[in-house]
């Protein structure tokens, strides 16, 4: 299968802007030797860009579809009002999809990884597709230098191991303290963070030796790149300011997890944060900041390739997907 080259990533850029890898990696896709039979057949999908000096590649480790959105996004409001807006957005008011988004930032000193999708536990159901997708973007397991946890969710550590063995031999690692604490404390046995815990243990425990934890402030990550606290989501939850040739973006993890609904209505509690209150406060304070700054963001649940702007409304924010603001 045709591959993106490393370093030559983002050459077409010399040439023509437009001949950018998002072109190139639906020339990957249509040479695909045996044709796709279902979704789960689909190779991984790669966004990539270049972004100051830094090139970025967003990877779709898979999608997930889930059933009742109200169950999920607005679990203090009323069904209907959660299905109208849904409706009001063009979306379906049954089921909702839910993409997951890892992050490749080359800065030429570091080829950082933030989050690691679901890995193989996620293939059967279409979802491990990192490695896959790095691939073909042209980089392989062994050039991942440091790899950053946002926080310890199933979605963002699944594919840290491989076969029992670390998936990124050569990298170091990253969490926040309170983070990795929380998580692999034997408190969370017989609690509803008890299937967290254990999955911590085994993916992210072993690698223990190999991490440098983010204190509680945050803090420089690697040149250019610095963790935010963003708490709520989960008790250490981080977020990425990125900077590089006087460009910056926020990497927003799991700090809104839908584009409309949590995006659109942040005051909506939402299943999967920890701490409600905070994680509502959080996403005001976090998006306030976008939206004063105009900022980009890479949202790891945001609609491929997750990459966009926030517009404030009066009530909430609306969701501006990234086009070719970086290309020319
Ligand atoms: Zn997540």
């Amino acid at each position: 299968m045709f591959s993106l080259k490393r370093r030559g990533l983002f050459a077409g850029a010399a040439v023509g802007a437009l001949t950018a890898p998002y072109w190139m990696a639906q020339t990957a896709f249509a040479q695909a030797a045996t044709r796709p039979q279902t979704e789960h057949d689909m190779p991984p999908q790669i966004h990539g860009f270049k972004f100051g000096s830094f090139q970025v590649v967003v990877i779709q480790d898979g999608i997930g579809v889930s059933d009742n959105p109200s169950q999920t996004f607005g679990t203090n409001q009323k069904p209907e009002d959660v299905a109208a807006l849904l409706q009001k957005n063009f979306l379906p008011t049954e089921k909702f999809a839910n993409g997951y988004h890892p992050v490749l930032i080359d800065t030429g000193k570091d080829v950082v990884i933030f989050d690691t999708g679901f890995g193989e536990q996620g293939r059967a159901k279409g979802s491990g597709k990192l490695l896959a997708g790095l691939k073909l973007a042209g980089y392989a397991p062994e050039d991942v230098t440091l790899v950053v946890l946002t926080h310890l969710h199933g979605d963002h550590i699944g594919g840290l191991m491989e076969q029992g063995k670390p998936a990124f031999p050569k990298a170091r690692y990253m969490t926040g303290r309170k983070e990795y604490a929380f998580w692999t404390d034997a408190k969370r046995m017989g609690t509803p963070a008890e299937n967290g815990h254990k999955a911590v243990l085994a993916n992210v425990k072993p690698l223990e030796d190999k991490f440098t934890f983010i204190e509680d402030e945050g803090g420089a990550v690697t040149d250019g790149i610095k963790a935010i606290p963003a708490f709520g989501h989960t008790p250490g939850h981080m977020i990425f300011r990125v900077e590089s040739d006087s460009k910056a973006m926020i990497l927003t993890a799991d700090t809104s997890n839908h584009y409309v609904l949590s995006l659109q209505r942040p005051e909506w509690e939402v299943r999967f944060d920890m701490d409600k209150s905070m994680a509502t406060a959080t996403r005001k304070k976090v998006f306030d900041m976008i939206a004063a700054e105009k900022l980009p963001f890479i949202g790891y649940h945001m609609p491929f390739p997750s990459v966009g702007y926030v517009e404030k409304l009066d009530e909430g924010y609306r969701f501006v997907p990234k086009s070719y603001q970086f290309d020319i």
